[in-house]
């Protein structure tokens, strides 16, 4: 509150005509409906604590209060951004003090929320995505359902299991993990958002850094895991086992659900799995889509391609 004090201060010992100046602003401060109804709840305060305290009241008068002057929080016209005035009395005293604004309130909530999703190369209009959009959304009844029926499980526990999604390119798979991570932020529920082709290309180049073993568990650890478009990285029997594979046996133990997306149905994610670099290895996919069915259930998305 300086800044307005001391040039107020100063622009009044400089001022030539000081003295109409001081008493014309004393009856702008005055005739305030604010300030006159502060006044009136506090008959108590003396002639001599009001002139006082004129600084006081003239930067009261001045601030936005609770966002009355401002459109929001970045056109915030107060001198400290985001925070209101309030008058009150202390022991017979005006006192000036700053409380947090509805705006900056808000914001925090936001910001707080925002953190609530992680994600890993998704595009912004997946982060953005809403319920809203999707339960007008007639060609993917089955999937709508189910996530209606996770949510509404999730208001009490965290289910133990997500949904695998597949379909055809386009029909808004991974939207509607977006659109479920959204709602999710309202019970306070985190989710781990990963695009799979990137995720494998990330872990594989930070092997050996000293980040890896914590990358790792905090995927192992996330509250909803969500794996966006699974069969479509490149084969590694490496990362199927030694990562994929451990990833799931550990939230398969601890009951944490993971949500899927793909183009491939369950049996033909099998055939893609097993065939990597060092040749066909049906038992090792085998125990990776036993693990998926553990901690996630198929569900077919049909409708159009909204990317023509
Ligand atoms: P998929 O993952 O099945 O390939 P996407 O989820 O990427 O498909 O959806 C394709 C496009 O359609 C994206 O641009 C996405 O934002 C948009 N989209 C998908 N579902 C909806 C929806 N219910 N409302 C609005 N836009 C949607
Ligand atoms: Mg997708």
């Amino acid at each position: 509150m300086k800044p307005i004090q001391s040039a107020l201060k100063s622009w009044m010992q400089t001022n030539e005509n000081f003295k109409e100046n001081y008493i014309k602003i004393k009856q702008d401060v005055l005739d305030d409906p604010e300030i006159k109804e502060f006044l009136s709840l506090h008959p108590q305060l003396s002639q001599q604590e009001i002139s006082k305290n004129l600084i006081k009241l003239y930067e009261y008068k001045t601030q936005s209060k609770q966002c009355n002057q401002c459109s929001s929080l970045s056109s915030c016209k107060n001198m400290l951004p985001g925070y209101s005035p309030v008058l009150h009395v202390e022991n017979n005293e005006i006192r000036l003090s700053y409380e947090k604004c509805h705006s900056r309130i808000m914001y925090e909530k936001e910001q707080e929320q925002q953190k609530l999703i992680q994600s890993l190369y998704m595009p912004k209009e997946i982060l953005q995505a809403s319920m809203a959009d999707i339960t007008n959304d007639e060609t993917r009844i089955l999937a709508i359902a189910e996530i209606l029926d996770f949510l509404d499980q999730a208001k009490t526990a965290l289910p133990r299991k997500g949904l695998y999604f597949y379909g055809q390119f386009g029909v808004g798979k991974t939207y509607l993990l977006g659109a479920l991570a959204n709602e999710l932020k309202k019970f306070n529920i985190s989710s781990t958002l990963i695009y799979m082709p990137e995720f494998v290309r990330e872990i594989k180049s930070s092997f050996k850094d000293d980040s890896f073993n914590d990358k790792i568990d905090y995927f192992k650890k996330a509250d909803v895991l969500m794996l966006d478009d699974i069969g479509a990285e490149l084969q590694s029997a490496w990362f199927r086992d030694e990562i994929l594979g451990s990833v799931l046996q550990y939230r398969m133990m601890e009951r944490l659900p993971v949500f899927f997306t793909s183009n491939y149905d369950l049996d033909q994610l099998e055939t893609q799995l097993a065939t990597t670099k060092s040749g066909v290895e049906t038992v090792k996919a085998g125990r990776i889509i036993e693990r998926i069915r553990q901690v996630s259930k198929e569900v077919k998305m049909e409708g159009h391609n909204r990317r023509l």
